[in-house]
């Protein structure tokens, strides 16, 4: 694997080594502190195009607060071995400044409610930052597939519809949500919470987990989610912000459950905000 630190590596490595032979670079953005969820999304990328790039980049524009900025997360090292295991070619690592072209700045962006709801509202300018940013990529990568996880169920919509707008030639694939042994979604944040604090975050994905049981055996969806609601906010430790079905392409909300897709959910625990989904 090789690792190019600008735009400018990247693009001279781009026009000495592509060629008409290439017909497929696949792309995975990434802010770092690699685990096995980004990994999936490499080997899929790998599985599909001749070349694979993976970057890595803190972006500044998509964090609504300073302190999870300052405390995310970053193993450079560990990095290298997880993308070159998982079949990336490039890992591509610019500086803010170098993507942004000078201070890092997010363009304002409404497509409605899959900008303006649910992460969009609890993370305000959040999205401004990573359509800033994927399109910033975008460009310098100038991929032909690129890969996003379906854990960020809110940022794939939100992804899709930049692209089409802005890159249609891009294809977006949405990869499958990977989680640890006990159902916890993995997170490059989870290595801030403490043991408790794992133990306390499954209950999020068990009660998804039990609300999709419920569906299943033609339970009412309303009440299933109201249920599990009730059970989350009851435990001591665990901070509930929203949980709520939802159509994972318009992300608009309905207190009917007709049109619904997926449960959403996102909580914090010990100070480390955690989201998760599960398809009905
Ligand atoms: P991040 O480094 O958190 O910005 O994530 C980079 C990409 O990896 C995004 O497309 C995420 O949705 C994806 N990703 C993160 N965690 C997981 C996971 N547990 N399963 C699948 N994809 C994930």
């Amino acid at each position: 694997m090789i690792i190019l630190k600008s735009t400018i590596e990247l693009n001279n490595w781009f026009i000495e080594n592509l060629n008409e032979l290439v017909e497929n670079v696949g792309f995975v953005p990434t802010m770092g502190a690699l685990h096995m969820g980004h990994a999936s999304l490499i080997e899929k990328a790998s599985s599909e195009c001749q070349i694979v790039v993976v970057s890595i980049l803190v972006n500044p524009t998509q964090f609504n607060e300073k302190a999870d900025l300052q405390s995310y997360p970053r193993n450079f090292d560990n990095d290298v071995i997880v993308a070159e295991k998982a079949g990336g070619t490039i890992l591509f690592t610019p500086t803010p400044k170098d993507i942004y072209g000078g201070e890092p700045y997010a363009e304002p962006v409404d497509y409605g409610p899959i900008t303006s709801a649910f992460e969009g509202l609890s993370r305000q300018g959040h999205f401004d930052g990573v359509v800033s940013v994927v399109d910033k990529l975008f460009i310098s990568v100038k991929p032909n597939r690129a890969y996003f996880g379906s854990k960020d169920l809110q940022q794939v919509a939100v992804v899709e519809r930049m692209s089409n707008e802005r890159h249609p030639k891009i294809k977006i694939v949405s990869c499958d949500l990977i989680r640890d042994e006990n159902g916890l979604a993995l997170s490059s944040r989870n290595i801030r919470l403490s043991y408790a604090g794992i133990i306390l975050a499954q209950n999020i994905s068990k009660e998804l987990q039990t609300i999709a049981e419920r569906v299943k055996e033609g339970g009412d969806m309303i009440e299933s989610v109201e249920i599990a609601k009730k059970k989350l906010k009851n435990l001591e430790g665990l901070e509930l912000e929203y949980i709520s079905g939802v159509n994972y392409k318009t992300f608009s909300i309905s207190t009917e459950n007709r049109g619904w897709s997926h449960i959403i959910v996102a909580a914090r625990v010990e100070g480390v905000r955690l989201i998760d989904n599960i398809e009905l």
